[in-house]
């Protein structure tokens, strides 16, 4: 198996066995609902009758071990949909993905042991047992919409940093520390570049010193686009949902998004979030840009809230 896709394989795994663990810990009427790998770990979707907090997350790896170490077999079986829908008629979200998969869909559920049964695709691991020398931590938890519809139910989603030792897990965590010193937020402010005010959460105050190195890192990036024969351009800082729709941005990032409402109902608007679409869409709109390639940049203001 290739380094990667054995990665991704027990990152993955290590998602049923956090979702076992949260359902043992928390009872049966645990509702669990996605648990993908992510890049430096992996996540699961809950909806639990407590909410989870920093404290409760060496409990939550103490059982996780305790599952590993129970050395139990995965076991995959393929199932009708009604027989899907009769094993998961307590889990509500679980039903949902049956009802929506296609008619002539495979439909596999994967056993971890004889007491915990995901719906899924794999792969996995075949026993428990290969996931005893990887090394994993509670990382977060956040709260997040269902399908990352704000009308659909909130759930709790518990992040796991995960990795293949001891070693890499110390690594990354050692590299998020310094990360984090290196913060931005915090370099700013001390080294008087900019500050931030509760009256403007996200966006800085430019102070004199971070002012002239912002308006000369604006002038070296004209002259670069200059030398390129790229011409700038401004783009608009907030768009509708058609924008964020076309970017991919509504589909994984709408949680994180400055959402206000349009003029009509079904309209929503949000504050750039990247820099790259809205200068973009000048070449997408007026059609020409397989003939006459249009260079194009902007120096817009980002915003992060
Ligand atoms: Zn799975």
């Amino acid at each position: 198996m290739e380094k990667e896709q054995f990665l991704q394989v027990y990152r993955h795994s290590l998602a049923h066995i956090l979702a076992k663990a949260v359902i043992e810990l928390y009872g049966p009427e645990v509702q669990y609902a996605i648990g993908p790998q992510i890049a430096d770990g992996c996540y699961y979707d809950f909806v639990l009758p407590a909410a989870v907090t920093e404290s409760d997350f060496k409990k939550i790896e103490d059982k996780m071990r305790e599952i590993i170490k129970r050395r139990e077999d995965w076991t995959v079986q393929e199932v009708s949909r009604d027989q899907a829908l009769e094993i998961f008629k307590d889990q509500k979200f679980k039903t949902e993905l049956i009802q929506d998969l296609p008619e002539d869909e495979k439909i596999t559920i994967y056993y971890t042991g004889d007491d915990f049964v995901d719906l899924c695709r794999g792969p996995h691991i075949d026993n428990s047992q290969l996931l005893m020398s990887t090394a994993f931590q509670v990382k977060s938890v956040s709260g997040a919409y269902w399908r990352g519809d704000e009308h659909r139910d909130q759930m709790q989603r518990i992040y796991l940093y995960a990795f293949p030792d001891q070693k890499q897990l110390k690594e990354h965590l050692k590299f998020i520390k310094e990360a984090m010193e290196r913060d931005h937020k915090k370099l700013g402010p001390q080294l008087e570049l900019f500050m931030f005010n509760e009256t403007a959460q996200g966006m800085p105050y430019w102070l004199p010193r971070g002012w002239k190195l912002y308006q000369a890192l604006i002038q070296y990036s004209r002259e670069v686009q200059d030398m390129h024969e790229y011409e700038e351009i401004s783009a608009p800082v907030i768009n509708n949902n058609k924008l964020w729709i076309i970017s991919g941005h509504w589909a994984h990032y709408v949680n994180n998004m400055f959402i206000v409402p349009g003029k009509d109902q079904d309209e929503q608007l949000s504050i750039e979030a990247v820099d790259t679409m809205a200068d973009e869409l000048p070449q997408r709109d007026d059609g020409v840009q397989e003939e006459t390639p249009l260079l194009q940049g902007a120096s817009d203001p980002l915003f992060r809230i």
